[in-house]
């Protein structure tokens, strides 16, 4: 099982929305499409999913062609579209048994079931999906997305308009899922990625500019391993270069505050405190830089 995506390129009128995107989602992955708005994320979801054909290009999912496999294709693929647009006026049970009986799924009452347990939903099962909350309304699109077993998921901006505790929840979710399924996300918030993907596509107007391991992508960027420490007062500059790991030592414009930037996976936490007590000096503030992947992000995509 895989999805394999070839010289798609897509135009809407003379503009190019996707510009030959090349990838290939093997069984069992969680990637991340990730880029700004307007990147083409939905538009390459969307052609995934059959709604829309590419203008060139072709992709397959488990070998059967978007062209002329989609009634194929779109038994393999379940679709969270962007902004979930969800039947308000139907409710939750109701509405799932719709989509299930839409799929001709096998025993549909009891599908319905087990996607409204699987997806958190059995307090909510008998409102109208109008009165659910927004988290809630997420949980509706996913079991919908799941209603046929499909062995891909495509989920477009699945967090997007969520409250913090919300977003936890449905990235937990959406963890499960990815133990069972191959899973694609789109989002253009990189904590999202780090948080739920093993790998990320970047995607910037229409064209990938970088796939690869999150943990990859996040040691691609110079200076990732950095260390910003205060003192009370000055220390021996030279000592502090000299500890074991540190590259790099640079004091911002004579205040005690101090970036160290250190080897590949080396941490010098420690290290600094043993200094500063050898020192006699204080640590007022000490922070280990870790948004590394976002700065990758950016400049990618800027
Ligand atoms: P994303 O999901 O990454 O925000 P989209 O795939 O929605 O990006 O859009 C990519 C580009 O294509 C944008 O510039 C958008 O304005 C344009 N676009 C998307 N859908 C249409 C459409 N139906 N007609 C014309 N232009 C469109
Ligand atoms: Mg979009």
């Amino acid at each position: 099982m895989s999805v394999l995506v070839q010289n798609v390129s897509k135009l809407y009128g003379s503009q190019k929305a996707l510009d030959q995107v090349n990838f290939t989602i093997h069984a069992g992955e969680v990637v991340g499409l990730l880029g700004p708005n307007g990147a083409g994320k939905s538009t390459m979801m969307k052609i995934i999913t059959c709604f829309i054909p590419p203008s060139e290009g072709e992709v397959t999912v488990d070998g059967f062609s978007i062209h002329d496999q989609s009634v194929e294709v779109r038994r393999l693929v379940g679709y969270l579209p962007e902004n979930n647009p969800l039947h308000l006026e139907m409710y939750v049970k109701e509405y799932l048994n719709f989509v299930a009986r839409l799929y001709k799924v096998a025993a549909p009452s009891k599908r319905v079931d087990e996607m409204i347990e699987l997806t958190g939903l059995s307090k909510e099962q008998h409102k109208k999906i109008g009165q659910l909350s927004k988290g809630y309304r997420q949980r509706v699109g996913i079991a919908q997305a799941m209603i046929h077993d499909p062995k891909v998921l495509i989920l477009d901006e699945p967090t997007s308009g969520l409250d913090p505790n919300q977003l936890l929840e449905i990235r937990e979710l959406i963890r499960m899922l990815g133990h069972e399924k191959t899973v694609m996300l789109s989002t253009h918030i990189m904590q999202e990625v780090e948080a739920i993907c093993s790998r990320a596509i970047i995607i910037n107007s229409g064209r990938i500019v970088a796939d690869d391991s999150t943990s990859t992508l996040t040691s691609r960027v110079g200076g990732s391993n950095l260390f910003r420490i205060e003192f009370n007062g000055r220390p021996d500059k030279l000592k502090l270069s000299k500890i074991r790991g540190v590259l790099r030592v640079v004091n911002t414009d004579g205040s005690n505050i101090w970036e160290i930037s250190a080897s590949e996976g080396v941490d010098l936490r420690e290290d600094l405190f043993r200094f500063a007590v050898d020192q006699q000096l204080t640590i007022l503030s000490l922070n280990r830089e870790t948004a590394s992947l976002e700065k990758v992000f950016q400049s990618l995509t800027k």
